[in-house]
């Protein structure tokens, strides 16, 4: 028992490292994206088989899940 169970929302930026804030979810296909409270990076995660999120990729726009080139 480690007691991050609620903890999952939490992350900071790898930019800044300011903390992030949940700027979107999408239960259907288990991502999220997280905004920097600072400098407004975006923060793409996704969920993994374990129910884990994992940090997919870092953008300054908040639409690159709908733009997969
Ligand atoms: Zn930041």
């Amino acid at each position: 028992m480690s007691g991050e169970s609620n903890r999952a929302y939490t992350g900071k930026c790898v930019d800044c490292g300011s903390p992030l804030v949940l700027y979107e979810m999408d239960f259907e296909k288990n991502r999220r994206v997280m905004q920097c409270t600072r400098c407004g990076l975006y923060h793409f995660y996704k969920k993994d088989f374990f129910g884990k999120w994992k940090l997919v990729k870092v953008g300054k726009v908040s639409d690159l899940w709908r733009k997969p080139k």
